[in-house]
């Protein structure tokens, strides 16, 4: 298949999430070392540039203790799966109690070595992100926190969370979304690398916006997506320099935008 000629296509659900990575109820898998756990379908506030608007509400999620059993036993049978994605939807809409049981089912796998709390809370609702929450994520030695942030302004809103993660030695990552009219010049994508630096967040991909029905407002041309690239690379050093790059459908990475 050639990557590049899938970049145009926009459907509702590009990669599968309610078909073919659907491996069982509230488990998706694409990649053979990672699985994503669909906790919950609910969010602290609808982004609008979401990629999962076809699949939230229409995918099952992780409810029951069997649910959750089955979703353990997969992740058992499949001994190269040592990644776990807690997400849905924000795992942080769930209660204390219910995070750390999702975290401790898992974290008990000695093949799983991480497991990432896929989160907007430090952006929609830093206040969630409570010492209490974060003396419990720290425990398992296994949790990192992967925050989605799009601009400078939200990075300075998410310090005091990140903080918090920080200080009790959970890693925080951002993952960023490249929107056209939001953070779509060198100058805005640079600032948004420092402010993420300077609150301790490490920058982990800046993505093309994925190709989804609805979304096609959002893509910035490949051409500029480099050219924004190129001139943060420049500009700061690799600490703080995310990859750039695009999910695409059956790729079996994300690919960098350099081979695009
Ligand atoms: S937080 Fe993530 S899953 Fe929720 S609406 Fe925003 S982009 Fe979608």
């Amino acid at each position: 298949m050639s990557v590049a000629k899938t970049v145009g296509a926009f459907v509702e659900d590009p990669f599968g999430e309610l078909t073919a990575a659907q491996k069982a109820p509230g488990l998706k898998q694409r990649f053979p070392d990672r699985v994503l756990i669909m906790t919950t379908d609910r969010c602290f506030e609808r982004c609008a540039h979401c990629t999962r608007r076809w699949i939230l509400g229409r995918t099952p999620t992780v409810e029951t203790p069997e649910d959750l059993a089955r979703c353990v036993a997969y992740v058992r049978r499949h001994p190269k799966v040592r990644d776990v994605l807690l997400s849905g939807g924000d795992v942080l809409m769930l209660p204390d109690a219910r995070v750390a049981e999702l975290v401790d089912a898992f974290a008990a796998l000695p093949q799983v070595e991480v497991i990432r709390i896929c989160t907007r809370a430090p952006v929609s609702r830093p206040s969630r992100v409570t010492d209490r929450l974060a003396r419990m994520l720290a425990k398992s030695g296994k949790v990192w926190a992967n925050v989605h942030i799009n601009t400078a302004a939200e990075a300075v809103v998410a310090r005091a969370a990140a903080a918090r993660l920080v200080t009790r030695g959970i890693p925080v990552s951002s993952q960023t979304v490249l929107l056209k009219g939001v953070n779509d010049t060198p100058r805005k994508m640079l600032a948004l690398l420092r402010a993420l630096s300077a609150a301790r967040i490490r920058p982990y991909y800046v993505f093309q916006c994925d190709p989804v029905a609805g979304l096609e407002r959002f893509r910035v041309p490949l051409a500029r997506a480099k050219e924004i690239e190129r001139y943060c690379a420049e500009r700061i050093g690799g600490l703080a320099l995310p990859r750039f790059v695009a999910d695409i459908p059956g790729a079996p990475r994300k690919v960098p935008l350099d081979l695009l």
